[in-house]
């Protein structure tokens, strides 16, 4: 299995935590804020989707406070130019729209536009040593597939940055994907040591929890994590024959029986789950269903429902892409909202750290 580190980093101890959300949340929405955001280097494919999309449209719709970030400034923590920028923003903002984030409901901003945010990194640096940020295995494995040959400050820093996107919202509830556990964990680490540090007694962030999906890590084609940056993602706006193309080259194994065994037979499970989220139905169930079939009559099944579940989010997202002034518009308010928000936290900040003058 090509394994991201992140495995080893708690994942089932941060499943049982969100089955514990997400009984809170089911009982009192109004409790939870959501910060969660995307590298605009690329069009969201299906590992965004069920790995995080799907839940913040869900928490949106239970009527949780959520903010979407298009995560600008973090595209250069591993590529020396943000190629094509405005275009992939656009598509991304054209992603979140067709899937049914509202920007009525939730506030979808960019990074370089919230001045306030960027300032958090300051202090917030100061609360971690260079040990913790070394020690974080996101970063190394991002380090791995990066394309640069030297490791820049800001990738290395990322995960500090990222805790700042969180706080500067005192969002409390993370729907990520399981290679954010760790970043997760310095958000968490700094909001405490900022409280303890500089509150006097108050808490001024809250220590945020990840909420996992049961996709917590959908494989590529590749059978590696499926990623924009891989070349081994199918995209939510791909074409149906597109779709069609890449599943039937997804990596599978040379065992004709079709099980659902994650551990043992990752891209076979990986493929007969999306099957199943696809579907709405249980993964052993549909590995059941398959059985002696193989590989191809399990892609064929993958790929059926994959272009049903997506057909209405591809129609959605075409029609929205007639209007090219939409996306402007959704930022520009949502980046003023962001703003007002990220201006009162960094007061607040400020007063903690006796910087008001
Ligand atoms: P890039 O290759 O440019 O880093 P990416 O595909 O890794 O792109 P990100 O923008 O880094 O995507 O991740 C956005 C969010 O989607 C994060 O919450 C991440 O955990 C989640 N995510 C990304 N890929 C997957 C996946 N394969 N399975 C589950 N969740 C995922
Ligand atoms: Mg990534």
């Amino acid at each position: 299995m090509s394994s991201t580190p992140a495995d080893t980093l708690g994942t089932s101890a941060a499943q049982a935590r969100s089955a514990e959300l997400e009984k809170q949340i089911a009982e009192d929405p109004g409790r939870f804020r959501v910060l969660t955001g995307d590298r605009p280097t690329g069009r969201l494919h299906l590992g965004h989707y069920f790995g995080t999309l799907h839940n913040r449209v869900r928490l949106q719709d239970l009527g949780v406070e959520t903010f979407v970030l298009v995560a600008d400034y973090q595209v250069l923590t591993d590529r020396d130019v943000a190629e094509n920028l405005t275009e992939y923003v656009e598509e991304l903002v054209l992603d979140y729209l067709a899937i049914g984030i509202d920007p009525e409901r939730s506030t979808i901003f960019a990074h370089s536009a919230v001045p306030a945010l960027n300032q958090l990194l300051l202090p917030f640096l100061s609360l971690v040593s260079v040990a913790e940020l070394n020690r974080n295995p996101t970063v190394k494995d991002e380090i791995a597939h990066s394309r640069q040959s030297a490791v820049s400050g800001l990738m290395f820093t990322y995960p500090v940055h990222q805790a700042a996107d969180i706080l500067f919202c005192k969002a409390n509830l993370v729907p990520v994907g399981q290679d954010q556990l760790p970043h997760l964990e310095i958000t968490r680490t700094v909001a405490r040591r900022f409280n303890d540090r500089y509150g006097n007694g108050t808490s001024v962030f809250p220590q945020p929890d990840a909420l996992l999906s049961d996709a917590p890590l959908l494989l590529g084609t590749d059978g590696g994590k499926m990623s924009k940056s891989r070349g081994n993602a199918i995209s939510l706006s791909a074409t149906a024959d597109e779709t069609a193309r890449l599943l039937r080259g997804a990596k599978t194994d040379a065992h004709r029986h079709i099980t659902y065994d994650p551990t043992g037979r990752p891209e076979v499970s990986s493929l007969v789950l999306l099957a199943a989220l696809c579907e709405g139905t249980d993964p052993a169930r549909v590995a059941e269903e398959i059985g002696d079939g193989g590989g191809a009559a399990l892609k064929r099944r993958v790929t059926e429902a994959v272009n049903e579940y997506l057909a209405p989010i591809r129609a959605r997202r075409a029609a929205y892409a007639e209007d090219r002034r939409l996306v402007r518009d959704v930022l520009r308010v949502g980046n003023e909202r962001a703003n007002a928000v990220a201006d009162a936290t960094l007061k607040d900040v400020r007063a903690a750290m006796h910087a008001t003058y």
